[in-house]
């Protein structure tokens, strides 16, 4: 976009100069650039995007001098990456795009309504690729000696907390849902308190109070998260509170999650390649991460979720293979990769310990093996270092911090 505004005010400079200025220097300021219309026709009849009107709005919008040409597309069902540079003859680009890749797992699993900006150079090339993943997520490829390399851009947004209460008429989720609180929202609590409350047994009258943490992005609601509830009945109340260790607790402070386990396998697997961000690629010697933990297991070896959480991603990737994304709370995230199956639905939540897939060899892989990563607020972390709630039972200190922030969460919602 900028060497387009730099372009344009360049002409504009250049045509809005008198000619017959004269100038204090004897050799000219700057030098005209010759128009190359043939040129600008010829790309415009080569090009080939989805509408064609986009390119040549682009093209009519940005006078293009240097050969650059950008192209926009929103992606439609069946749309893939690949469609897209082979129309505009840098498929060849596509590996390199994938190998960059590999800390997102974007390019393979693009869905419909994302939206690719693709830059091609003076030279044809691929210069620069941008994945619109949703409206707080955007995903860079920008050209370098040697490939490409990758950036996500996310929105922070704004988050603000809210109190949704009422009485339950009909169901749980029939009310809560009527008063605004999201699906996503409603089955979560069902889960927490799956073990303690029989929704069915909840009469009309009895009373629900939840505290929401929303996100919204540029003005839209993005996600949210329960940090609190409180379910009245008539004999009971149930309840659930989010700690800051990612788990949930009643208000007395015994745990609602399951602890974390801290292996996805059960039994001794072979470790065949560590967490290692300085690993040397043994062919080209370039330094290439090794960003999970790698067990050589047979393919079909079940695969158990190590927490409690939601299933985040069920994908296919050229590299990746067959994999899953389970989320754990607000700042967890568990990846599971080179699968043979998969045994969850995007979406479903998931318990600690709940078989969800079986070890496979999909994907650029050597050798039948599972690749774990753990990502804490998207950053990669040694699984096998990684401290976690192994026990649901609190110390003193979490304890208190904890009673004292049900304490405030009460106050919010008047109970
Ligand atoms: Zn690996």
């Amino acid at each position: 976009m900028a060497i387009f505004i730099i372009a344009t005010l360049f002409l504009l400079f250049v045509i809005a100069w008198p000619s017959d200025k004269p100038s204090l220097t004897t050799e000219p300021m700057v030098k005209p650039i010759a128009l190359d219309m043939d040129r600008i026709l010829q790309q415009q009849t080569d090009t080939v995007a989805q509408d064609p009107n986009e390119v040549i709005k682009a093209h009519a919008e940005f006078p293009d001098m240097s050969g650059v040409s950008e192209h926009f597309v929103t992606l439609q069902p069946g749309d893939t990456v690949g469609k897209f540079l082979s129309e505009l003859n840098v498929y060849s680009a596509l590996p390199e795009l994938l190998v960059a890749d590999e800390k997102d797992l974007r390019l393979g699993n693009v869905m419909p309504g994302q939206t690719l900006n693709i830059t091609l150079d003076a030279e044809g090339r691929l210069s620069k690729l941008v994945l619109g993943i949703d409206i707080a997520n955007k995903l860079t490829f920008t050209a370098t000696d040697d490939g490409y390399s990758a950036e996500l851009f996310t929105e922070p947004g704004e988050w603000s907390e809210r109190v949704i209460a009422g009485d339950i008429h009909g169901s749980f989720n029939i009310s809560a849902n009527k008063n605004s609180l999201s699906m996503s929202s409603i089955t979560h609590i069902a889960k927490l308190l799956e073990n303690r409350l029989k929704f069915r047994n909840l009469r009309a009258g009895d009373k629900y109070y939840v505290v929401v943490n929303e996100q919204r992005v540029k003005g839209e609601f993005y996600q949210d998260e329960v940090l609190g509830v409180i379910i009245k009945s008539r004999s009971n109340t149930y309840s659930a509170f989010l700690h800051d260790d990612g788990n949930y607790y009643d208000q007395a402070g015994s745990g609602l999650n399951k602890a974390y386990r801290k292996s996805p396998l059960n039994g001794k697997f072979r470790l065949s390649s560590h967490f290692n961000l300085k690993r040397k690629h043994p062919v080209t010697g370039k330094i290439r991460p090794h960003y999970g933990t790698d067990w050589a297991a047979p393919i079909g070896t079940p695969v158990y979720s190590i927490g409690d959480g939601v299933v985040e991603r069920v994908e296919n990737h050229p590299l990746a293979g067959k994999y899953l994304v389970l989320k754990h709370g607000r700042q967890y995230t568990t990846r599971y990769l080179h699968l043979s199956k998969i045994l969850v639905r995007k979406g479903e939540r998931v318990s600690m310990g709940q078989l969800v897939a079986k070890t496979g060899n999909t994907g650029r892989s050597t050798g039948a093996h599972l690749h774990f990563e753990f990502h804490i607020n998207g950053r990669r972390v040694n699984p096998l270092k990684v401290k976690l709630p192994y026990s649901t039972e609190m110390d003193a200190a979490n304890l208190k911090r904890f009673k004292a922030n049900v304490l405030k969460m009460k106050k919010q919602m008047g109970v």
